[in-house]
């Protein structure tokens, strides 16, 4: 959606307008424009079920097809009936056409390679793209104003310029920190500056008294152009530094609010990029990636106990000290996929809390195999979801859903949290954070997020290749408790030994 929303708006820049055909195309475009929203809008509600996500995605394909299509048609048609720019019109067109297979080439490359593990880190790039395009766009909407033989420039329209520059900028920076730490090419630790807190402040505040004068100074005269020009340079460098700081500002563990606030912010971009080329679909389609990211973003405040606001303002994370914890634990004990094949054979109910370890380790579908074996021999299995397992929302219930599991056993860590008393053995397969007692401790790195509180089954077994931290690079106390034992090695080739030991 991010890729083809950029895709969307470069394409809307193309010009050449003229008056005699401008309304059946008109009539023609918006029509295609409302059917092209209105499919949007399904894709949404669709991706917000496992069951109806494949569905959701095929409309959104469709709507997004239909919206370039619509958006060159009158582009050529435009231009076609223009004679006086009939030619510049359509190089401009054949341009677009030779970047969107340009773009179409290398994303349809990249997406089939993509790994699932690498999704995150992929998305943040895409987001990236569509601040980039706000940017762009904002520059070129400001250039062309300047040319233009129109009297009176629209303050409204700068006043657009400028906030679509700001956001796009902040989208772009932002997302490409969130990119290097997503794929691990940057410390995960938060960077805490000094009075962090005021010096955001502080640029917001300087921007917002620069957009004030810069739509005083942006009009027409040519004396103050240079002005209007030099406050939207300064406004730019302060919105790409704000951009690098929100995103660094914030530790590992709160990774996940940050990627659904950028998908936010790449919607105002997009949005904002369809005011400055007066296009309502790109305003419609941006201002749902925004409201839909906003409130994932609230959903994932919640489920990480966080302040929505302070997300905003990427204040959060700052209280909490940087780096790990070294506090010595005591030992741990180890046990054998052939003794947790005896366990698991005596057991009556037993809870799966995956992790990103079993995205790494591709064990989704030798999980389903020792799910479905274990179930035929009569013992109670379900799996049980922490809202920000893995690296990217949904991403567990995705991997499951791939590999066949039922949906009925799958639930969401609060339906299932007060009942791992009653669980006979858990098997936490490359989870780490998201089990981790120590976030009940004030003062934690991880400290108010809530966890999966395996440690309260009458035993646990924990999935990893070593004894080190999980994304937060926060120490595990679970290692070291007296009911969980470490089965150590590839969470993959384990859970096939279990399988063939059972
Ligand atoms: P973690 O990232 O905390 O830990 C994963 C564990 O998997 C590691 O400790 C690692 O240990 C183990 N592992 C890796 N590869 C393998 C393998 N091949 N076989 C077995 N184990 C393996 O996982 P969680 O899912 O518990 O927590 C997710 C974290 O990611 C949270 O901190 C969350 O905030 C953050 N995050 C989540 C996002 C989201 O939207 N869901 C987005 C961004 C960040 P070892 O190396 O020893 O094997």
């Amino acid at each position: 959606m991010q890729s083809l929303t950029f895709a969307a708006a470069t394409v809307a820049t193309g010009s050449g307008v003229s008056q005699d055909l401008q309304d059946w195309t008109d009539r023609i475009t918006t029509l295609a424009y409302l059917v092209a929203a209105l499919l949007f809008i399904l894709a949404l509600a669709g991706l917000s079920r496992q069951q109806s996500a494949a569905r959701g995605n095929y409309f959104g394909i469709a709507g997004m097809a239909i919206a370039l299509v619509a958006t060159v048609f009158k582009a050529a048609v435009q231009s076609h009936a223009d004679p006086d720019h009939y030619n510049d019109a359509w190089v401009t067109v054949l341009l677009v056409a030779v970047a969107m297979l340009i773009g179409a080439v290398i994303g349809v490359a990249r997406a089939r390679r993509v790994e699932m593990t690498g999704m995150p880190e992929l998305i943040a790039m895409l987001h990236c793209f569509v601040g980039l395009a706000a940017v762009l766009i904002g520059v070129n909407s400001f250039i062309h104003a300047g040319s233009s033989a129109e009297a009176g420039y629209e303050k409204f329209h700068l006043g657009e310029v400028y906030l679509g520059i700001f956001i796009g900028a902040v989208t772009f920076t932002g997302s490409i920190i969130a990119y290097l730490k997503l794929s691990g090419k940057m410390k995960g630790a938060p960077l805490a500056l000094p009075g962090r807190n005021l010096l955001n402040l502080a640029i917001i505040v300087i921007t917002l008294v620069g957009m004030v004068f810069f739509i005083l100074t942006g009009t027409e005269e040519a004396d103050s152009k240079p002005v209007a020009w030099t406050i939207l340079g300064v406004m730019l460098v302060l919105a790409l530094a704000l951009g690098l700081h929100l995103v660094a500002a914030i530790g590992g563990g709160d990774m996940p609010v940050v990627v659904s606030m950028l998908n936010s912010y790449s919607g105002w971009a997009a949005a904002a990029a369809g005011f400055m080329l007066a296009n309502p679909l790109l305003i419609i389609t941006g201002a749902l990636v925004g409201s839909s990211g906003a409130y994932l973003s609230f959903i994932m405040c919640k489920a990480m106990n966080r302040s929505f606001i302070s997300v905003i303002l990427g204040g959060f994370g700052s209280e909490t000290t940087a780096g790990g914890d070294d506090h010595d634990y005591g030992a741990h004990t180890e046990i054998t996929p052939e003794e947790t094949a005896d366990l698991l054979r005596h057991a009556h109910k037993v809870m799966i809390t995956p992790g990103y370890g079993m995205a790494v380790a591709q064990a989704q579908y030798p999980v389903a195999e020792l799910v479905r074996k274990l179930r035929a021999d009569g013992v109670d299995v379900s799996f049980g979801i922490h809202p920000v397992a893995g690296r990217l929302p949904g991403h567990m219930n995705v991997l499951l859903a791939e590999a066949k599991v039922p949906y009925d056993i799958v639930h969401e860590m609060d339906e299932i949290n007060d009942d791992f008393g009653d669980v006979d053995v858990v098997l936490v397969i490359g989870a780490n954070d998201t089990v981790n007692p120590i976030a009940e401790e004030p003062g934690s790195p991880i400290a108010g997020m809530p966890v999966l509180k395996v440690w309260n089954a009458h035993h646990v077994i924990v999935f990893k290749r070593s004894m080190g931290a999980g994304y937060a690079g926060v120490q595990n106390p679970l290692f070291f408790m007296d009911n969980t034992d470490m089965l150590l090695g590839d969470a993959k080739q384990s859970v096939e030994k279990i399988t063939a030991a059972l």
